[in-house]
C-alpha cells in the first residue's frame, strides 16, 4: 500500500519501473507504456523503439483532437494521453518518463484506476529536484468554446467543480465538487470510466475509429438507460469529464486555484492549459 501525498506541494517521481499492455481504444492495436522515475522535474516520453533521449512534454506539444488528447513529440505522435497523465498528476508524481510502444496509450479499463495501480506497484519516492510550479493567478480567468465554459479563481488550494447536462435520461445534469488531493484522486475520480452514446459508437466505427471500443472499457447510454451497469458512481460521467481535465493539466501543474468547468471538453481543457501556462515558473524558461 502507498502511502499517498497529502497534497500537490512536494516533487515526488516513482521508486520503481512499472509497465502495462492493452488494446487501444481507437486503432484496436496492442501497445505497452512503461513508466520510470526519473531526477529531472516534468514528464518524458521515449519511444521503445528508438535510442533518442526522452523528450518533456510541454502543453505545446497538445493536438486538438476531438475524442482524444494527443501530443505530437519529436515529429511522432501519442495519443489517447488523458487518462494516464491524469493517474500521474492525480497521484502528485511530478518527476515521470514515459517508455510508449506505439502510438496511441491503452485504454485499460476506460477509468485512469490501472495506470493508479501501476504507479503503487512502482512506489513513490521523493524527487530529487523540484516541481514545476504554476505561479498564482492574479485575478480570475474565464474561458469559453461556444457554451462550454471554465472558470478559475484565485484560491489556498486546488478545487474542482464540475457540471454537465446531457439531454439523456441516464446522464441529466450532473454536478461534482472536490478539493482535490491524490488521496481523493485515487478513490473519488480515478475509477470513473469514460461514456459514449450507441448512436455515436455505431458512427465512429464506420468511419474506422474505436476499433478498440468494447463494453468493457467504457459505459455506454442507449439515450434511455445504461446499456452495461453497474455503474462505480451515480454520477460516474461527470466525475470522468473532471478526471479527463485533471490529465488536461497534467503538463501545466494544478494552479492553487478554483476550476469551475460546465460542459468541458479536450478542447477547452487545452485552451485553459495554455492559460495557466503563461502562469507558470520554469516552464517559460525552457519554451
Ligand atoms: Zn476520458
Amino acid at each position: 500500500m502507498v502511502n499517498w501525498p497529502s497534497n500537490y506541494d512536494d516533487p515526488w517521481t516513482l521508486a520503481g519501473s512499472v509497465s502495462r499492455t492493452g488494446v487501444c481504444l481507437h486503432s484496436g492495436q496492442v501497445t505497452e507504456v512503461h513508466l520510470c522515475p526519473s531526477r529531472k522535474p516534468g514528464i518524458h516520453l521515449s519511444w521503445m523503439d528508438s535510442k533518442d533521449p526522452p523528450i518533456t512534454l510541454h502543453p505545446s506539444q497538445v493536438r486538438d483532437t476531438p475524442l482524444c488528447t494527443s501530443l505530437e513529440v519529436g515529429g511522432r505522435r501519442l495519443s489517447m494521453v488523458e487518462h494516464l497523465l491524469a493517474a500521474i498528476a492525480g497521484c502528485g508524481i511530478t518527476h515521470v518518463q514515459i517508455v510508449a510502444s506505439g502510438g496511441e496509450v491503452p485504454l485499460l479499463d476506460g477509468s485512469s484506476i490501472e495506470w493508479v495501480e501501476a504507479i503503487e506497484e512502482a512506489g513513490l519516492q521523493h524527487a530529487p529536484t523540484l516541481a514545476k510550479k504554476t505561479l498564482p493567478l492574479e485575478k480570475p480567468l474565464v474561458l469559453n468554446r461556444g457554451s462550454s465554459v471554465v472558470a478559475v479563481t484565485p484560491a489556498e488550494k486546488f478545487s474542482l467543480v464540475g457540471l454537465i447536462d446531457f439531454p439523456y435520461r441516464p446522464i441529466g445534469k450532473q454536478m461534482f465538487s472536490v478539493i482535490l488531493t491524490p488521496e481523493v484522486f485515487v478513490k473519488e475520480i480515478a475509477p470513473a470510466r469514460t461514456f459514449g452514446f450507441l448512436d455515436q459508437v455505431e458512427e465512429l466505427r464506420e468511419t474506422g475509429l474505436i476499433r478498440g471500443g468494447t463494453l468493457d472499457n467504457a459505459l455506454v447510454c442507449d439515450g434511455e438507460k445504461w446499456i452495461n451497469p453497474p455503474l462505480r458512481f451515480a454520477d460516474e460521467p461527470i466525475r470522468h469529464k473532471l478526471l479527463d481535465l485533471i490529465g488536461d493539466l497534467a503538463l501545466v501543474g494544478f494552479p492553487k486555484a478554483q476550476v469551475l468547468v460546465y460542459r468541458g471538453s479536450h478542447g477547452l481543457h487545452s485552451d485553459l492549459a495554455s492559460e495557466l501556462h503563461k502562469h507558470s515558473s520554469n516552464f517559460a524558461k525552457d519554451s
